[in-house]
């Protein structure tokens, strides 16, 4: 019978590759809590309307990568392609936007149907963090500063670089529009068939563009910076000011407009050289408009998520990943002969003495030596091995599996304070 296989471009994570995630997900959460944020969890499939109305209709995402189908009472539902729309969804439904302000991050799976390639799937994962009360550019730091200590955590602090760009506020956006669409319409025939399109309903996503002839024209286009307003720009210098006091280097970067509608002022990309084109690890920036655009109260807002994926891409080709992530066991218990109920008894006794031990008992019976090729398979630095003699001893023997030392036999007690050093 033909075998079902994955739906392209949504991954099974294999055992060899969890630990890593773990790892990334551990030390995420880590850097994250330690600034006092706290974890939201809402649900993967919404009502479409939010994300449409959030993300924006003529985005990338909204008109060719949401998962979106008919539920059976025949309303539209989306696979949720990011976490902004729903965490702002699910804060106001909750109330946790009035008068207080929140410092949040949640993670998981998110889904655009792309052209599956490295570092981009159809299934993949973020970590995002966005807080909301704030208004001011020392909170755009903040999470700036988290991320920067995250890479330093993960030892990849080498390979990504900060650009960072405003994008003002909607009044100085919008004179920086009209400016934009009488240059672009003036060379219409150059542009790649999407901009043209674009040029009437969301001309700043062009700046967004892929296409190489659309990139060199706007190589001499109005630049946004030059329509600011001074409280925008005062924002975005005052920002700069806080990062060149904490010691974090950045780009400006004009050409950084973000693939969402629902931004404003400080956007930013931590971006990397070492993935080839899915270069791009950890994307935000300041969405001031957005609360209210869904309903609720002005509120400003900022925040960033990350892909898991091309972190993970990034911690392998950088060589980051922390010796024995991969090791299964700490311990193996080898059962040699007919004392099982031995074994299951002081596999047991070792667990609750020492918790946090990763100890795998030895099933399925087998010999001695083939015993002694799964514990050094399993990773596993010490093998304790238990046979008649040992039992009746009451001993168990010690063999350290990757040291030069001799095989000893020890009580259970001895066992315990040894692991424990
Ligand atoms: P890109 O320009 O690469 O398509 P994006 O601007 O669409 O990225 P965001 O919506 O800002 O990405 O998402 C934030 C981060 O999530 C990205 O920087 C990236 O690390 C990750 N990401 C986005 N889309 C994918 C995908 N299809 N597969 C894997 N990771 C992704
Ligand atoms: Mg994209």
């Amino acid at each position: 019978m033909e075998k079902i296989q994955a739906i392209r471009g949504m991954n099974d994570l294999l055992p060899d590759q969890s630990a890593l995630w773990q790892y990334l997900e551990a030390a995420v959460a880590g850097v994250v809590q330690g600034y006092g944020y706290r974890q939201i969890r809402f649900p993967i499939l919404e009502e479409t309307e939010l994300f449409k109305r959030s993300i924006g209709e003529v985005t990338d995402i909204v008109e060719k990568e949401m998962y979106t189908f008919d539920d059976r009472n025949g309303k539209s539902v989306t696979l949720r392609p990011e976490g902004t729309a729903s965490c702002v969804r699910a804060c106001e439904e909750h109330g946790l936007l009035y008068n207080q302000v929140q410092r949040l991050w949640y993670g998981g799976p998110m889904f655009r149907y792309e052209k599956p390639q490295k570092g981009r799937l159809r299934q993949f994962h973020q970590i995002g963090v966005e807080a909301f009360g704030m208004a001011g550019p020392d909170i755009d730091a903040e999470i700036l500063l988290l991320s920067a200590r995250l890479w330093r955590t993960l030892g990849v602090e080498q390979a990504v670089t900060l650009q960072l760009n405003t994008l003002g506020t909607p009044a100085s956006r919008a004179a920086f529009r009209d400016a934009l669409v009488a240059y672009l319409s003036a060379r219409k025939d150059q542009l790649d068939a999407d901009s043209r399109r674009r040029l009437d309903s969301n001309p700043l996503r062009i700046l967004d563009s892929k296409d190489a002839d659309t990139q060199a024209l706007l190589a001499q286009a109005p630049v946004l910076f030059d329509y600011l307003d001074d409280e925008s720009r005062a924002h975005f210098d005052r920002l700069q000011g806080l990062l060149d006091a904490a010691g974090i280097a950045y780009q400006i970067n004009p050409r950084i407009v973000r693939g969402l509608d629902y931004y404003s002022n400080t956007v930013f990309e931590w971006v990397t050289d070492k993935l080839g084109a899915q270069g791009t690890v950890c994307a935000g920036g300041r969405y001031d408009g957005l609360v209210a655009q869904l309903g609720g109260r002005p509120t400003p807002a900022v925040g960033f998520a990350m892909g898991i994926e091309r972190l993970a891409l990034l911690v392998e080709t950088l060589d980051r990943i922390p010796p024995g992530l991969d090791r299964q066991a700490d311990i193996y218990l080898v059962v040699a002969g007919d004392v099982q109920a031995a074994a299951v008894r002081l596999g047991e006794q070792l667990r609750t003495a020492l918790p946090r031990l990763r100890l795998l008992t030895h099933c399925g019976g087998g010999s001695f030596k083939s015993q002694m090729k799964k514990a050094d398979r399993s990773g596993a630095s010490v093998a304790l091995i238990l046979g008649a003699d040992e039992v009746a001893g009451n001993r168990v023997a010690l063999k350290y599996l990757r040291e030069e030392k001799a095989q000893e036999t020890l009580t259970v007690e001895e066992v315990i304070s040894r692991l424990r050093g």
